[in-house]
């Protein structure tokens, strides 16, 4: 039976990348129904201001599973993220985001094999925000006064940090069973708890009492400056990594760069419910439209995907094919210092599956 997938390619190089990845994704035999529908600001007029259309959170709750591309986030316009916003509505809690060294691709580090989960809705990406000189921004500021003598300057923006016991529980439980489940047998927290102490500080000790219902698993806490510092100095001393959302972000960015770059690191988003696969890297409007970026993230989602749909068998041969065209090193797309296009590298994958 084919499976259902919705397919959103997003904006910038989305739709390129989508395309060459549903290529491979086809190219293993795996039957496919894509449900193709669109997110993003250039759809926003045709569904009536919203750049996040109902039909589409509709296909993803009836699919249950989802291949995303990226989606620009317009800076400084007041316009929400749709990746935020996808991920909230859906409740996907746990963001997956898999580095490790590829042959063929030389890095500074050999031997990086490390997972980020990431806490996707909580935390300073909620959205709660007070634009500087509002009526609510003022009133939060006399509020914050008379609450605690806490001065808040009067042309300060805010943005609130929340953090929950129950938010907490359950990405730090999806870490540890992850672990179990993907034989890896540390979990190191990053934080900064000494000074974010009702929020980081919850987190931490939230996440160290769960630790102790998985003895099998070795626990580590680290301050999040210092574990930038040591992810980039020994990235082999980490496993998986649990962080908060805003700490995971840019992490995932810092071990997409120890790894070869974006295009090559691949990222789900999971809830209790729903799956959304897409790659860690943004929409790339420098290179949008050009037919040069590098698909190996968006495939390596698909990958994830098809494990994800129990076609454990598919995922592993494109994640095998990848790895082949990357050692062979002809066809390399220009972030990694070759002149293939994105579909000549989507096809080289392809076709190195059919020939294993
Ligand atoms: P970006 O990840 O789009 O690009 C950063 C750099 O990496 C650029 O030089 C780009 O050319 C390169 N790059 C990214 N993906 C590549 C690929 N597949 N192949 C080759 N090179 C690649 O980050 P940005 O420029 O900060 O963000 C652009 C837009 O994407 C913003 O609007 C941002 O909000 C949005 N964004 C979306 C998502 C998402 O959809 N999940 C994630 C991150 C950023």
């Amino acid at each position: 039976m084919a499976h259902e997938v919705t397919l959103i390619p997003g904006d910038g190089t989305g739709p390129e990348l989508a395309e060459a990845t549903r290529r491979v994704l086809e190219a293993t035999g795996v039957e496919f129904e894509w449900d193709v529908q669109q997110a993003g600001a250039d759809v926003m007029e045709q569904f009536g201001g919203n750049p996040l259309p109902e039909p589409t959170l509709d296909s993803v709750r009836r699919t249950g599973v989802a291949l995303k591309g990226p989606i620009t986030t317009p800076v400084g316009t007041g316009f929400r993220s749709v990746n935020v916003s996808l991920r909230q509505d859906l409740d996907l809690f746990a963001a997956v985001r898999p580095a490790r060294s590829l042959p063929g691709v030389p890095t500074r580090h050999d031997g990086v094999d490390l997972v980020v989960v990431r806490e996707n809705t909580e935390d300073l990406y909620q959205g709660i925000e007070f634009e500087r000189g509002s009526e609510e921004a003022r009133a939060l500021r006399a509020r914050l006064r008379d609450l605690g003598g806490f001065e808040v300057r009067e042309d300060a923006g805010i943005t609130l940090k929340p953090i929950s016991v129950s938010g907490t529980h359950r990405i730090v439980r999806f870490a540890f069973e992850y672990a179990r489940a993907n034989r890896r047998t540390k979990v190191t927290v990053g934080h900064k708890a000494g000074v974010m102490r009702y929020s980081d500080g919850l987190f931490l000790e939230t996440a160290r009492a769960d630790a102790r219902g998985y003895p099998d698993v070795a626990w580590e806490e680290i301050q999040v400056d210092h574990l930038s510092a040591r992810l980039v100095r020994r990235p082999s001393d980490f496993d998986v990594l649990l962080l908060p959302n805003l700490y995971g972000d840019i992490l995932s960015d810092l071990c997409a760069g120890l790894v070869g770059g974006l295009g090559l690191i691949p990222g789900a988003n999971i809830g209790w419910e729903y799956a959304v696969f897409e790659p860690v890297h943004g929409s790339a409007p420098d290179i949008a439209g050009r037919g040069i970026a590098n698909p190996i993230a968006m495939i390596l989602s698909g990958a994830m995907l098809l494990r994800h749909v129990g076609e454990r068998g598919a995922a592993a041969r494109v994640e095998a094919a990848v790895d082949a065209v990357l050692l062979e090193g002809t066809v390399r797309t220009g972030d990694l210092r070759g002149g293939a296009s994105t579909t000549q590298m989507a096809d080289a994958i392809a076709s190195a599956m059919r020939s294993s």
